[in-house]
């Protein structure tokens, strides 16, 4: 029941009087029961569950709660080994060799078996990573079941894709994948490789390894050949140890910049093609005459969805000097009905931070905007006991040379510049090593296109945000990385093509 009628904000008159009702959400937790997680898990090599030759474990727990979840075994640079040579093995012997019409019937049960287990991957993620059910549920299963369709329906059309050129597999492939989509990450990863007849050596991130561990059991179901795609958990070093490994055809890695400069660093000694999905800090640019209430909803889930944890997020608004001031309030105004809290929890819209050492590195950064002069704004929302969490954040008065105006926070961080002109706004978004992605809130095509034509990224939404496609390549440019992701661009990378003989 409606009991007061308050203004949305004091400072600002002329914006809609909101009402106000004392009613709370009810908890909807999402149940458990679906997931079950062993004590122990071993690697995936060779389409079996082995023993690191170390027997060196480590604890993964759940961020929401601190809870330890399980044991996950480090691999060494001899399991490394050990799996490339199962994926070698593979590839020269089964998947190779196999047309793309068979490899097509894999990928399509992978695809289905995704969707017939979706509860149980989401579910899960949700509770190794800390992001809210409701994202799992609807993004990360949804579009990681997509792309593996999608990639099932390329396997034997690849003539298609790259006309009057004789197609080869790279060979094996070596992949990291970072913490933020552990699920989608590898489906973005292991999708088009499979597809285009390569077999894999994949590491997940050291906090969230069980959906890809899940994986490999759904792998062993669908009875994909052993050794076809091979899972080595394991921290930075496991990651090293794959990246140097001397028997790689291709790499792939998404990441932060600086472990992405140092494989670089090693994959071009050795001649290694290798594709690069870095950091960001996207440009949302909001004009005057955009339609506000849509641009509020675009920019909050620009930088909150997932945690802020998200290597396009929306991070810094660029907002028009005319309207700053009262599309600031109404952005506040929204934050304070977002609910941060369980993700498990199907009400929920923020969930966890990922890991200690992330909320370590948020918190450090939002201090430095806070010692250089910028304004913070939070929201009074309550945060439970135990876990690791932050409240979304808005920060104002920033200056370009802000450290939270440059560096990439990895959190539920916003902030806010203004601009005068679109020239202004282009210069301002260029103004940073990054190009992933950018946002365009305006009603006026003609200026859409000519932002989007001027901005350095690789993505560019307008008058929308984070919307996913499997079938849109995905990738930066400057220190955001080099080759693309979905589509057929995505493809390009993990075959090599030479002229059909006859043929110059
Ligand atoms: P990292 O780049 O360290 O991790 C990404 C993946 O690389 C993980 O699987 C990691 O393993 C692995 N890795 C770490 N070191 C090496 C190495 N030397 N050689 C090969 N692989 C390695 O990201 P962090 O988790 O440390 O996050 C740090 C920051 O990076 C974040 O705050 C954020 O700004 C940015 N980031 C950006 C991402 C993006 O998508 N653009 C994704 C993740 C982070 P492990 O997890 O076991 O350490």
């Amino acid at each position: 029941m409606a009991d007061e009628i308050e203004p949305a904000s004091r400072s600002n008159s002329s914006l809609p009087a909101r009402v106000k009702f004392d009613l709370d959400y009810a908890p909807a937790l999402e149940s458990t029961s679906i997931v079950s997680i062993a004590d122990e898990y071993g690697l995936f090599i060779g389409g079996q569950f082995v023993e690191p030759e170390s027997g060196e474990k480590f604890t993964t727990v759940s961020p929401s709660t601190e809870k330890a979840l399980s044991q996950i075994s480090s691999a060494s640079a001899v399991d490394v080994d050990r799996a490339v040579k199962a994926a070698r093995r593979a590839h020269t012997k089964v998947w190779g060799p196999m047309s793309g019409r068979d490899r097509a019937k894999y990928l399509f049960r992978i695809a289905r078996q995704l969707q017939e287990r979706a509860r149980e991957f989401a579910v899960l993620e949700t509770i190794d990573g800390g992001k809210p059910i409701r994202e799992s549920r609807d993004v990360d299963v949804p579009l990681a079941a997509a792309h593996f369709f999608y990639h099932a329906g390329w396997a034997d059309k690849l003539e298609y894709a790259f006309p009057d050129r004789r197609i080869a597999p790279k060979g094996v492939v070596g992949q990291i994948i970072p913490w933020n989509f552990p699920l989608l990450m590898l489906a973005w990863k292991v999708a088009p490789a499979l597809a285009t007849g390569n077999t894999v050596v994949l590491k997940p991130a050291e906090t969230t390894s069980l959906t890809a561990l899940l994986f490999a059991q759904l792998l062993q179901d669908v009875d994909l050949p052993p050794g076809v795609v091979n899972i080595v958990t394991g921290a930075g070093a496991t990651g090293s140890a794959l990246v140097d490994h001397g028997d790689l055809d291709k790499l792939a890695f998404t990441g932060s910049t600086s472990v992405g400069k140092q494989i670089q660093r090693s994959a071009s000694a050795r001649g290694v093609p290798l594709t690069l999905e870095l950091g960001g800090k996207a440009a949302h640019i909001v004009f005057e005459d955009a339609a506000i209430d849509q641009a509020v909803e675009g920019v909050i889930n620009g930088i909150y969805f997932n945690q802020g944890h998200v290597c396009c997020a929306g991070s810094r608004l660029l907002v028009q000097e005319s309207i700053a001031e009262s599309f600031v309030d109404r952005l506040k105004n929204r934050l304070s009905t977002v609910r941060v809290g369980d993700p498990l929890d199907k009400n929920t819209d923020v969930g966890a931070i990922n890991s200690a050492e992330q909320l370590g590195r948020i918190t450090e950064l939002v201090a430095a905007g806070v010692a250089e002069g910028a304004e913070l704004y939070q929201p009074q929302c309550s945060l439970p006991d135990r876990g690791y969490w932050f409240r979304p954040t808005i920060f104002t008065n920033v200056q370009q040379s802000h450290r939270i105006a440059r560096e990439e926070i990895f959190g539920p961080v916003l902030s806010v510049l203004t601009f005068r002109t679109p020239e202004e706004a282009v210069a301002k978004a260029n103004d940073t090593q990054y190009g992933l992605s950018a946002g365009i809130w305006t009603e006026k095509g003609s200026k859409i296109l000519w932002m989007a034509d001027q901005l350095d990224a690789g993505v560019i939404w307008a008058n929308t945000f984070n919307q996913f496609d499997a079938a849109s390549p995905f990738g930066g440019y400057k220190e955001s990385g080099f080759g693309r992701e979905g589509g057929l661009q995505g493809l390009a990378p993990y075959v090599s093509l030479s002229s059909p003989r006859g043929v110059a």
